[in-house]
């Protein structure tokens, strides 16, 4: 193939794909070349001569697989946010040969012994803070993927590997077409107790699937989630409930047990290689929180509290229930109902009425006017550049001087084809290890479209936490690749982002951002103090949910003997031993629960949020404590955080922030516990 973009370079305007035209059949052989050509610079790593040097073996390696990252970013990126049969195929047929690439790479014994040679004596090799971190890093990272295993045990682990590539993939593509497969089409006399904004986006999704006059709920969360709080209709709400809960759970060829049962067994038995006890034994020796007992007991922490008020809030929905006739005892499709019942009645709050406040292209403009207020970023829309679907929207994003910093693409609508939930993902990391690389940065929503599209609150948190993730792309001052911006230790990475969340609930930036979508008029400062007001409001709930799936994901990750697991029987025990309120249930159960098994990532991780979540509510506090949140000295020191990337430790780098260490009293005060331990 001649004309395959992936082998030329990009004349595009800052390197951005040319998604106008790359086609499926381009990745294959795009793959190929790529896997090749890094295995030739591996190849010659290896062959340089000893001793080895810090530039022909660790920037080196640096250096390598440019192609392959290239096409892995594009093809990724597209596979979640726009895929189609095709792309899932691609997928189903490179994830095990691209795991056996990297494992050959991280299990290669000569490479491995150049790396072993500079760390020993990585004191006498002159070495800046950055490099020593970096080489470090990189000598851990083959030490946990067992490069001082022997041979028959590396085959093992690179066997592993290959697997949990292909079952991660299944499990992620099972849950995508449960989705797919569900809809819930209401008639007129269906739709009791929906709000405008519910049946215009469920008029929208018939529309999209060639129903056109009726209205589909579906089982992206913005669709979902919003009927739940709003039908009156018990029945529907069950059906809708009961569907959601059973992604991943259908027996057929989506059913995602027996993926789980091979994923966590396959887990165990390479953490065993490798000389732990159990998964997350493994898992968490590389992280800030360091051992499961850290993470447990901050999850006990929390966990106390949250139901404590959890069932304090179950009492107001009972009154509330009964008041509309509803003698039988509250169920896990009541709650959000229910739930919006009485934070009107005690709030004089309705989720209908603080809507049409949140206008999506408004909420884009408060982030970016945010970042600029903190860190001196602007940006401009650029309609010219190529984008993968009519959705996308392109911006350049400019620095204090006005120069370049790198694109940001912005997905913001949920659509068939589009995994769910909300992520923020790169095209191209920021380095400059041989010339300045600018970063090309997406986020992707699933917010239901509509003319406007109206976000919920929550909807509005979302969009900021993505854009935290984001910025974290954007600001990355590093040299190395594998230091750039995000590439920071999982239970850190969640800082940048969620902290940043914190803006959007300013009410410096709701007074100017938050206006009626009709009128332009701002939020009435009555609302405005009763949406403050109600900020804690439900938070039992949201605290007992989250951390129910954190306790989860850390049990079953560290059963030593996973493989014996009976999940229903798991789930009716865990539910059983945590006390875990039946009206509230597991919002991920294991079926789809894709942070831990779509991809390793968050697997024995799910404890990040509420790890980094110590940080942001105690690192906002810093903010709130100076009665102005946009504190220039303060913001500047949160830049060098966001500037870092992986190239300090993370608690040094919060410590030069907060003059201090991370204290748990401002997350407790934030979900509304602190009364309650
Ligand atoms: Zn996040």
């Amino acid at each position: 193939m001649t004309d395959n973009p992936f082998f030329e370079s990009w004349d595009t305007p800052f390197g951005i794909p040319p998604f106008d035209r790359i086609r499926s059949e381009h990745f294959a052989p795009a793959f190929d070349r790529g896997m090749q050509e890094q295995a030739t610079e591996i190849a010659a790593i290896v062959r340089a001569p000893m001793p080895p040097s810090f530039a022909d073996t660790i920037e080196a390696l640096e250096r390598s697989g440019q192609l392959l990252n290239r096409v892995s970013r594009v093809f990724s990126n597209l596979d979640a946010s726009d895929t189609n049969p095709a792309l899932e195929a691609i997928a189903r047929d490179y994830a095990p040969r691209l795991a056996q690439h990297q494992t050959r790479i991280a299990l290669d014994p000569e490479l491995f012994a150049r790396v072993d040679d500079l760390y020993l004596r990585r004191g006498e090799l002159g070495l800046q803070d950055d490099q020593m971190r970096l080489l470090e890093r990189h000598h851990l990272r083959f030490v946990r993927a067992g490069a001082q295993l022997a041979p028959q045990q590396k085959a093992r682990m690179a066997a592993i590997n290959e697997r949990l590539a292909t079952l991660h993939t299944l499990f992620g593509q099972n849950v995508l077409h449960d989705e797919r497969e569900w809809q819930l089409a209401l008639e007129p006399a269906d739709l009791d107790g929906l709000p405008g904004f519910i049946r215009g986006a469920a008029a929208q999704a018939a529309e999209e699937r060639g129903q056109s006059g009726r209205y589909v709920i579906t089982l992206a969360r913005s669709s979902i989630e919003p009927f739940l709080t709003f039908s009156a209709r018990r029945d529907l709400r069950r059906t809708a409930h009961e569907a959601w809960t059973a992604r991943g759970t259908h027996p057929g060829e989506a059913d995602n047990a027996p993926l789980i049962s091979e994923i966590m067994a396959l887990r165990a038995e390479q953490a065993r290689l490798l000389g732990y006890d159990d998964f997350a034994a493994y898992r968490l020796d590389d992280s800030m929180a360091k051992t499961d007992t850290a993470v447990e007991r901050l999850l006990l922490q929390v966990w106390k509290p949250a139901k404590e008020k959890a069932f304090e809030e179950r009492t107001a929905l009972e009154a509330a229930a009964r008041a509309e006739g509803l003698n039988e005892p509250i169920e896990p499709w009541d709650w959000r109902y229910y739930a919006e019942k009485v934070r009107q009645a005690q709030y004089d709050l309705d989720e209908a009425e603080v809507k049409p406040y949140f206008v999506l292209d408004n909420m884009v403009q408060a982030a970016f006017d945010t970042a600029g207020r903190l860190f001196g970023l602007s940006f401009a829309a650029r309609p010219d550049l190529p984008v993968y679907h009519p959705d996308v929207r392109v911006w350049e994003v400019r620095d204090q001087a006005g120069g370049h910093l790198g694109l940001f693409l912005h997905d913001n609508f949920a659509r068939p084809g589009k995994h769910s939930g909300a992520w923020s993902s790169r095209y191209r990391d920021q380095q400059n290890l041989d010339e300045w690389v600018t970063p090309i940065v997406v986020n992707n929503n699933n917010f239901a479209k509509g003319e406007p599209t109206l976000l919920s609150f929550d909807d509005a948190k979302t969009l900021f936490h993505e854009f935290g993730h984001g910025l974290h792309a954007l600001l990355s001052r590093v040299r190395y690749p594998s230091q750039s911006g995000t590439a920071v230790r999982r239970d850190f990475v969640e800082f940048p982002s969620q902290i940043f969340e914190h803006w959007m609930s300013a009410p410096e930036n709701l007074r100017q951002y938050a206006r009626h979508y009709q009128t332009g008029e701002p939020m009435p400062e009555a609302l405005l103090q009763r949406l403050m007001a109600a900020r804690n409001f439900n938070q039992g709930f949201a605290t007992v949910e989250y951390t129910a799936s954190a306790l989860l994901d850390l049990e079953l990750h560290r059963d030593p003997a996973p493989e014996k697991i009976d999940h229903n029987e798991f789930e009716r025990e865990f539910l059983e031993r945590y006390d875990v309120p039946r009206e509230i249930g597991l919002r991920h159960r294991p079926a789809h629960f894709g942070h831990l098994f779509a991809g390793g990532g968050y697997a024995a991780g799910y404890y990040a949020y509420l790890w980094a979540e110590v940080l942001d509510a105690d690192g906002f506090a810093a903010f709130s404590e100076t009665g102005n949140v946009f504190d220039p000295s303060l913001a500047a020191r949160l830049k060098d955080i966001y500037s870092a990337g992986d190239t300090r430790d993370p608690m040094e780098l919060y410590r030069a922030f907060r003059g201090r260490d991370p204290e748990i009293g401002a997350l407790l005060q934030q979900r509304g516990l602190s009364g309650n331990q």
